[in-house]
């Protein structure tokens, strides 16, 4: 069989007319007599050209002009009949890549077939296999479809064979795929494959069900090779792997254009610590995106960034969460810098991305860690005792509110996401589908022949010199008191010269709210409410997992930590609802509630009194005692399917 006969006309036909959109600069597309240009100029921001497509079952061949512009690969069959045109458009967007060269070896489906019939429509004659010196053209889109959303692998192969001589078909596949790029980019996409450095993935084989590598074999080794992004996998052989790779890499920003967290939320808060604590910083969080795909069981930031970007996240996430990293666009986003002080002389600092929790939740969280065993009911049976045996704590909670006034709880995102389903963005157009190629299951497997090995000898030379790595919650630098600009008056000439070079030389980011240790004052703003709580959870992305959709209104980059505050008092009826309505985002009260108050503010402090409790960050118990929290706006960037 040859790849002109992998369309049937059913597959590509239905019956619509639709004008073209308007392209900046048109150059004139060859007519389907015109023999095919074999040089076509890499600055041309449209190529044009006619293909066939066998149609066994009629023994006709159809003609398709396909058209690559700027908005992306247009796909047009022309019939006699002008009330016969079918149209599709491929958005430059939803294609991940391309590549040419040979036929790969396995029959593909999706195939155009050349531009130039020697022999006229319809008398298309089948090529040798071995005299086939045409070039092929893959290209691989995912198109973003709505109701449901989900994103639709498609593969188009275009043939080229105008000449006889497989060098200069070879050319014209090569611009054709050139131009694809340089589309991609003046888009805004800025592919791992255009910057000449790699995407740093770090995997953790043991994470979730521990099927990490099969996971990454299977789902996302092939869509890197389809966007021909160069990697280097990193397979972390213990805890703090991660973070000591990125803390301590010197070449992290020549060498790596991203670094990619396949794994769950615990190895990405790894990351993000590890570049905090390097002397660049602040350099390495504005230039290295960072994209996470979901192979943990926590995965909170994978869900919340698909909300963020509306983008399909089940049935799917690993592959959905992949093409969001390779698009090449990333958008702000906020962490959250914690400070810690659990008795005695401790005093650690570390930075947070998802949330802190103290009390109902946080205590569920961890306490059900012993039913692991059953899944995720762990969380259903352990609420339900929980809620039986309702504990309460004592302490004080104050908090920073924010002075832009975030978005009524009456309007949070869920709704706007509704609102998106609803009313498909103008600007993505309904044309008619062409039916394509099954979904990914039924792809040839051999087509991704060349995606890496994950043998782990290779990097296991990486491993080694990180053996010394602390424990997680116990790798950081203690603070040091406050600021040394208060003391400023009292110091001598020298003093100050040095406090100011001591400043200027400062490599750690430095909060700007008073340090855990100095009481706070009203007057600065800061409100205090002193009791007994159910709960007090802070999140500042959407989602705590991928089934708690926890703060609704929060935006990746919106600079508002959600505190949510739960008094004593509150009835267990009100609170089984809460908790029943966690993972549609419809637990918070609409209008004034005397127990539960959502409050979107910019720092917080929790002072527990006693000794005895649990509090977590981003889904990790750490030391119990006072906790103060302060958001660093947009301070990280994350890859998104939309954005810069
Ligand atoms: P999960 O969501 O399944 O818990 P995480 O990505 O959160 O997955 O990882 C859990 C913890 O595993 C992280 O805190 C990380 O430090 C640790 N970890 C990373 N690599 C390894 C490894 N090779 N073996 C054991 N633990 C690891
Ligand atoms: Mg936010």
């Amino acid at each position: 069989m040859t790849a002109n006969e992998a369309i049937s006309e059913e597959t590509m036909l239905r019956k619509q007319s639709i004008t073209p959109p308007e392209t900046s600069t048109p150059s004139p597309s060859p007519s389907p007599s015109t023999p095919t240009p074999t040089t076509i100029s890499a600055s041309d921001s449209e190529l044009s050209e006619i293909f066939f497509v066998e149609n066994s079952r009629r023994k006709q061949s159809i003609k398709i002009q396909v058209k690559l512009c700027p908005e992306g690969v247009y796909l047009r069959r022309e019939t006699d009949e002008d009330d016969h045109i079918n149209e599709q458009l491929i958005r430059i967007d939803d294609i991940i890549g391309s590549r040419y060269g040979p036929r790969l070896k396995k029959r593909a489906r999706g195939g155009l077939n050349s531009c130039k019939n020697p022999n006229g429509p319809g008398q298309e004659a089948a090529p040798e296999p071995d005299s086939d010196n045409s070039a092929y053209l893959y290209i691989y889109a995912y198109l973003k479809k709505e109701k449901p959303l989900r994103r639709v692998q498609t593969l188009r192969i275009l043939r080229f064979r105008s000449s006889n001589d497989y060098g200069v078909n070879l050319k014209t596949a090569e611009t054709w795929h050139r131009t694809i790029r340089q589309h991609k980019r003046s888009n805004g996409s800025s592919s791992p494959a255009d910057t000449g450095k790699q995407l740093l993935i770090l995997l953790n084989p043991k994470s979730g069900s521990g099927k990490g590598r099969e996971l990454f074999q299977k789902q996302v080794a092939p869509l890197l090779t389809e966007a021909e992004a160069q990697y280097d996998l990193q397979i972390t052989t213990h805890p703090q792997y991660a973070k000591e790779f990125v803390r301590t890499r010197k070449d992290l920003l020549e060498r790596y254009s991203g670094i990619v967290v396949a794994s769950g939320d615990g190895l990405f808060y790894e990351v993000l610590n590890g570049l905090m604590e390097r002397m660049d910083w602040r350099r390495a969080c504005r230039e290295l995106p960072l994209g996470i795909i979901p192979c943990g069981s926590g995965n909170g930031l994978a869900r919340s960034v698909a909300h963020h970007c509306n983008e399909p996240y089940e049935p799917k996430p690993i592959l959905n969460a992949t093409l969001t990293c390779i698009a090449g666009k990333s958008t702000p986003m906020d962490v959250v810098r914690i400070e810690l002080a659990p008795g005695g002389d401790k005093h650690y600092v570390m930075y947070s991305f998802l949330s802190v929790g103290w009390g109902l939740i946080a205590d569920i969280d961890i306490e059900s860690e012993r039913l692991r065993s059953i899944g995720a009911q762990r969380f259903t049976l352990w609420a339900i005792k929980r809620l039986i045996t309702l504990r309460t704590y004592k302490g004080k909670v104050y908090y920073l509110r924010a002075t832009a006034t975030p978005p009524k709880k009456s309007e949070p995102v869920v709704e706007m996401a509704r609102e998106a389903e609803e009313n498909p963005q103008a600007n993505r157009s309904s044309l008619p589908e062409f039916q394509d190629l099954p979904e990914e299951d039924e792809l040839d497997a051999d087509h991704f022949a060349d995606a890496i090995s994950l043998d782990r000898s290779v990097y296991r030379q990486h491993a080694d010199s990180w053996h010394s790595a602390m424990s997680r919650r116990t790798a950081y630098y203690s603070l040091g008191g406050p600021s040394l600009r208060s003391n400023r008056s009292r110091m001598s000439i020298t003093q100050r010269i040095e406090a100011a070079n001591a400043e200027f030389a400062e490599t750690i980011p430095s909060g700007t709210i008073p340090g855990l240790q100095v009481p706070l004052s009203p007057g600065d703003g800061w409100v205090c409410e002193e009791g007994d709580f159910v709960m007090v959870h802070a999140a500042y992305t959407t989602h705590l997992s991928s089934d708690v959709f926890f703060a609704p209104a929060s935006r990746l980059d919106d600079g508002l930590i959600y505190l949510v505050i739960i008094r004593s008092g509150v009835s267990r009826h009100q609170l089984a609802n809460f908790m029943l309505s966690l993972n549609t985002g419809t637990h918070l009260p609409v209008g004034e509630d005397p127990f539960v108050k959502v409050v979107a503010c910019r720092a917080f402090r929790i002072e527990p009194t006693g000794s005895d409790g649990i509090l977590v960050v981003d889904g990790e118990k750490v030391d119990y005692g006072p906790i103060q929290a302060e958001v660093m706006p947009g301070l990280i960037n994350v890859m998104t399917t939309s954005g810069q």
